[in-house]
């Protein structure tokens, strides 16, 4: 259990503070939730909250800057936030915590019932990181490799594609329930997009079905239930959430909603 408290003023501090047994606090939310692992280990926290710059929304050419201490209640009140992070921001259907829970604490949490982690991997979203080595501009998918091998970064912003069509669906018993899965589409400059969270087994990103569906191929909900049944690398397990067959099935049909979606709004750009 942390002993110690640091407030850090800007996100180089922040950076220059964090040592292996030490974790950043933005909204606490997950840091501070009985049974979280998020900062089980820690003996310091390095508190966010006065970090200068890092709560910002703003119009950058064709994208969107939103630094990292933004709340979700902050994306959900914006006129400038795309309708497809409100929508994902919406998954937390607690006001309370939407006015706590930030975007870069929602990303570094990588839960694999992540609220917001399968819509920015549709879209392709980027995030600027400070790392030991400096400042860096990498894809949400890289940050979750880089952070699962033991990278330390700090997110100050998230980039995210302005004037492109996205969307999501979240499968809960209620909505403050853990999702079994949360799965969103997108139409990005490089085509059609998949990726999905899979509660107990991680976050997705679905290429092999993204190619099959930019090559033309016609694939009807039958063929998207069979891409599931058989894809490889999704270590699916059967737990209080499902069985494996009916993970599999719940992500074929939802694919299939998705992308038509996404073809009946005229692929929306
Ligand atoms: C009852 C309950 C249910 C929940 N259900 C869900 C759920 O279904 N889905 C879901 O996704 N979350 C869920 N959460 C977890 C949490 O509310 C969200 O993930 C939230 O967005 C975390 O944001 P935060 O600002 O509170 O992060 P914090 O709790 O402050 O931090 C979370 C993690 O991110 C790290 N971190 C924070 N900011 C940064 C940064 N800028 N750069 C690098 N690392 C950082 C922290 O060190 C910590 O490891 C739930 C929490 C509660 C209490």
């Amino acid at each position: 259990m942390a002993t110690q408290l640091l407030m850090a003023k800007s996100p180089s501090e922040a950076m220059g503070l964090k040592t292996a047994d030490a974790a950043f606090l933005a909204g606490g939310t997950e840091v501070n939730r009985l049974g979280s692992e998020a900062a089980a280990g820690a003996e310091t926290l390095i508190s966010l909250k006065r970090c200068s710059g890092m709560d910002h929304i703003e119009k950058d050419g064709d994208n969107l800057r939103i630094g990292a201490m933004c709340t979700f209640q902050k994306l959900v009140e914006s006129d400038i936030v795309p309708a497809y992070m409100k929508e994902a921001a919406h998954f937390m259907a607690s006001r309370t915590k939407r006015n706590m829970a930030t975007v870069g604490g929602n990303i570094a949490a990588l839960r694999s019932d992540s609220y917001l982690l399968p819509t920015l991997f549709a879209v392709c979203a980027r995030l600027e990181v400070l790392t030991r080595e400096g400042q860096e501009n990498i894809c949400v998918n890289s940050f979750m490799e880089e952070a699962l091998s033991g990278k330390e970064m700090l997110i100050t912003e998230v980039i995210v594609p302005l004037g492109i069509k996205a969307v999501s669906k979240r499968y809960a018993n209620t909505a403050q329930s853990h999702a079994v899965l949360t799965m969103s589409a997108a139409v990005t400059e490089k085509g059609i997009t998949m990726a999905a969270a899979v509660k107990n087994s991680g976050i997705y990103r679905f290429r092999k079905l993204e190619e099959a569906l930019r090559s033309g191929e016609d694939m009807s909900e039958d063929d998207m239930i069979a891409f599931f049944r058989g894809a490889e690398g999704l270590s699916i397990s059967d737990d209080m959430f499902g069985s494996v067959e009916y993970k599999r099935y719940l992500l074929g049909v939802t694919a299939y909603d998705l992308s038509r979606k996404l073809a009946d709004s005229g692929k929306g750009v």
